[in-house]
């Protein structure tokens, strides 16, 4: 018998080698496909590589999971510090910490974007069939062509391949190719909030602050967190409307905003004004866009991570679902014997629903983390939460908890916490009900024992065993000379 034909490696191209490009390059490898990533951007682990924000990052169990697939979760976490809280910090200097699980164990993870990027650029460089091109800032693409252009150092550079995958960011260049397309629908919706890095250095060669929290220090209308490092630094992020941000132009401003708003924090900046002088403002912008995959007639093209539905940071969420969504594209390529264009489809028709969700909850937790966590009635109804999921395990879980420290779909946390919702709620109600029952039975019963047996009814056991005597007349309602009304209980 002949041997069968060989079967050329499927031959992809990923445009944007950040965190989520680099992961599904790994996925992608780890099935013996040729890859080529082309980056804009020069090496980041190059010594003149230039200074990127340095973001950090929440990671948390959607990541790990996609991470521990291709082996990569404890390097990762090697560099991450675990965060099983939030640090509240009233504007008197009050703390306050409230921690993320019912049991208090389970964190989540700091950890410096450009850190773990360059943790991922490393993975990728281990496997042999993966090309790395930096310097290719990708400017056009046509899908029935499969030709692309990058602009590089030394002038443009064409490529083609039959599978071409986004992972290009918020800002994606293969989507600003799609959409030109009919039928392709975008919808960004900018926050008109901007955000600003600042960073709290150690102090006396230790954590200004407690390392085993997410510090949040909520003022309504604005809010910063703080992420710690393992150099024992913070990395903060301020949130404030843009036009507000746009305001503070003098050291003298930024000076008395953090004295007013975050004095506590601004005793540990020494150098507030010229940091805020010399960071720059970003921009939040939500992305929903459908399709994410086209079938063109030489090639498909796909869209993944913040390419796809770049969301707002408030859940800790954004690189997190980029990652699930590498490993479902992986699960995908197995169901469908790597037959990329079905299995792009089938994991759009997966992912979207749930990408959906966790952009509008990230969108809801802003108003959270920047207003009601302070509120008596939130630290209330998160205490009550806790308390259910222990009297409860495993049956009652909170939405903070499914989203963040379990792979649970996103839509369908929603129907879950929807569900627990309406059973509390009918529970609540049972539990109002049995007791307005049993304090009515009880009045009753107080009654009868002071004024004496209804004619013709039996003695009832508060009358048998002295109550009566207790509550002599003119005590209590019963004295009032109201009766109960006959037969009713
Ligand atoms: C303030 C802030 C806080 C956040 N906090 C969290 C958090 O706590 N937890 C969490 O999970 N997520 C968080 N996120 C979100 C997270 O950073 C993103 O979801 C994640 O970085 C998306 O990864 P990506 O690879 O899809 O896109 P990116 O990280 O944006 O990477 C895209 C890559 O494509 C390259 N590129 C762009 N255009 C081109 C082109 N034309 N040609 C070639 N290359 C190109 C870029 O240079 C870049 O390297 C936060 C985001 C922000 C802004």
């Amino acid at each position: 018998m002949d041997d069968p034909p060989e079967v050329a490696a499927p031959e992809v191209t990923i445009v944007g080698a950040g965190l989520v490009g680099c992961l599904l390059a790994c996925f992608l490898a780890r099935r013996g496909h040729a890859v080529t990533v082309y980056e804009r951007r020069p090496d980041p682990r190059e010594e003149n590589a230039g200074r990127s924000r340095s973001i950090n990052l929440a990671i948390s169990e959607r990541g790990i999971d996609a991470l521990r697939r291709v082996g990569l979760d404890e390097t990762v976490l090697k560099a991450a510090l675990p965060m099983p809280g939030r640090m509240m910090h009233a504007p008197d200097g009050t703390l306050s910490f409230q921690p993320y699980s019912a049991d208090g164990r389970r964190a989540i993870n700091s950890i410096s974007r450009s850190a773990l990027n360059r943790a991922l650029l490393d993975a990728v460089g281990g496997f042999p069939g993966v090309r790395l091109r930096f310097r290719h800032r990708l400017t056009t693409l046509d899908p029935d062509t499969g030709r692309m252009e990058f602009d590089t150092p030394g002038g443009p550079v064409t490529a083609v391949a039959p599978v071409i995958i986004g992972a290009d960011g918020a800002g994606s260049a293969v989507r600003a190719r799609l959409q030109h397309r009919p039928g392709f629908d975008l919808h960004q919706e900018y926050l008109d909030y901007g955000y600003k890095e600042l960073s709290i250095p150690a102090r006396d060669g230790d954590f200004a602050l407690d390392p085993g929290a997410l510090h949040i220090w909520p003022r309504g209308r604005s809010m910063m967190i703080a992420l710690p490092n393992p150099d024992r630094s913070f990395t903060c992020t301020l949130f404030w409307p843009e036009r507000e941000l746009a305001e503070l132009d003098t050291p003298a401003k930024v000076e008395r905003a953090f004295t007013e708003n975050y004095p506590d924090a601004r005793a540990l900046i020494p150098d507030l004004a010229a940091q805020y002088a010399l960071n720059p403002v970003g921009h939040l912008v939500t992305v929903r866009c459908e399709p994410w995959t086209v079938l063109g007639r030489a090639a498909v093209v796909s869209l993944i991570g913040d390419a796809a539905h770049a969301i707002v940071p408030f859940y800790g969420q954004g690189a997190n679902c980029g990652f699930e969504d590498c490993a479902e594209l992986d699960r995908c390529l197995a169901e469908t014997g790597d037959d990329y264009a079905a299995a792009l489809l089938l994991y759009e028709s997966r992912r979207k629903v749930n990408t959906d969700t966790i952009a509008r909850l990230a969108l809801d937790n802003f108003v959270e983390m920047r207003d009601k966590v302070a509120s008596r009635a939130f630290l209330a109804r998160k205490r009550a939460e806790h308390a259910l999921e222990r009297i409860l395990p495993g049956r009652y879980v909170s939405r903070y908890e499914l989203v963040s420290f379990s792979t649970v779909p996103y839509a369908e946390v929603e129907r879950r916490v929807a569900r627990q919702r309406r059973w509390t709620a009918a529970a609540a109600l049972v539990v109002t009900g049995v007791s307005a029952w049993a304090g009515v039975i009880l009045r009753n019963r107080v009654r009868a024992a002071v004024t004496g047996p209804e004619p013709g009814s039996k003695p009832g056991p508060a009358a048998k065993s002295g109550l009566a005597a207790k509550w002599g007349p003119g005590r209590g309602r019963a004295g009032t000379g109201r009766r109960p009304r006959a037969g009713r209980w």
